[in-house]
């Protein structure tokens, strides 16, 4: 594997990084495991006149729970960091089933959850669950910091709200409220070490008797950005969580869902297995609101 010529930049303070985004702007890239960014340097999609590894700014691989605030995943914490993670484990425990559901332990103890998010592949393994959980991506460019709200960061494929200048520097997980549960589901045609042919991500909550009260549902690989099931969303907020109700938001999560037909799946498997997974995340959410 051959790379084209680039300079190689390493900054190690987060100003440092946002100010040589700025004086390079259009001819720099930024690298984190680099586990997209070289596969993409080595095909030659993209051809930057600068590589800058952000490995080196302190203070970015933290995780931490705060009851107040909830869970935040430093940009530099690697996939594998949040499998783990004991604050992870307790408050999310589905982050850290999309974490080990993505590529093999190899890709995960070098790539970043953060990579995954930037990436902005609409099949990314770690964005569904981070959707349904309503989650925040903080940004900053040296001088001042912002969040973005995760429905709002995607673009179009491998395109973010990210300005020129920033850096993604956290993912926010607020708090879950009382009796919710969380869900990831995944199909692929390998089902191991492979890309989602479809990932769903819900999020549930119960209104303390059998009715939801609350629920966010993600689909993942059935459009160019990662998907809300509204109709289903709206369908199942107030109703009765029964089998019935849950087959139903399946059945309108499908109609929301806008796949195309690639190498991995056809339209048609995509709108079915959309169907089938998210009545299956629904259903898991309940069960776990309900534990
Ligand atoms: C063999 C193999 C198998 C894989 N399997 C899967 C899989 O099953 N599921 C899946 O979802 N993915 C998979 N991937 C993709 C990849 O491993 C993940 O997307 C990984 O999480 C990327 O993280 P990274 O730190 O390596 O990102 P990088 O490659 O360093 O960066 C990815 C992109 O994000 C940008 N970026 C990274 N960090 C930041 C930041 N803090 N601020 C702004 N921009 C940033 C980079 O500029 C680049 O555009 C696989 C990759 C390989 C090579």
């Amino acid at each position: 594997m051959t790379l084209p010529q680039f300079t190689y930049l390493a900054p190690t303070s987060l100003k440092e990084a946002c100010d040589l985004l700025r004086e390079h702007q259009g001819k720099i890239k930024i690298k984190a495991g680099g586990t997209d960014m070289i596969v993409r340097l080595s095909h030659r999609a993209v051809k930057p006149d600068y590589l800058m590894s952000i490995k080196k700014i302190p203070g970015l691989d933290k995780i931490s729970y705060d009851a107040a605030t909830g869970l935040t995943i430093g940009a530099l914490a690697l996939l594998r960091d949040v499998e783990i993670n004991e604050d992870v484990l307790a408050h999310a425990p589905m982050l850290a089933r999309a974490a080990h559901q993505t590529a093999t332990v190899q890709i995960r103890n070098m790539g970043t959850v953060m990579g995954n998010i930037c990436n902005a592949s609409p099949s990314a393994d770690n964005i569904p669950t981070l959707v349904a959980m309503n989650a925040v991506i903080i940004a900053a460019n040296g001088n001042s910091e912002r969040e973005i709200p995760i429905d709002e960061f995607f673009l179009g494929p491998g395109r973010s709200a990210l300005a020129a200048d920033e850096i993604a520097t956290a993912i926010r997980v607020p708090v879950t409220a009382a009796l919710t549960g969380t869900s990831y589901q995944k199909i692929s045609p390998r089902s191991k070490v492979d890309i989602a042919a479809v990932n769903i991500g819900a999020m549930l909550t119960l209104d303390g008797a059998k009715k939801c009260s609350a629920v966010r549902i993600s689909m993942g690989a059935v459009g160019p950005t990662p998907l809300r099931g509204a109709k289903a969303e709206a369908y199942l907020v107030n109703k009765e969580i029964c089998a019935e109700t849950l087959a139903e938001a399946g059945r309108l999560a499908a109609e929301d869902a806008s796949p195309i037909s690639d190498v991995r799946a056809s339209r048609e498997y995509r709108k079915l297995m959309v169907e089938v997974l998210t009545t299956r995340a629904l259903k898991e959410a309940a069960d776990l609101a309900a534990a």
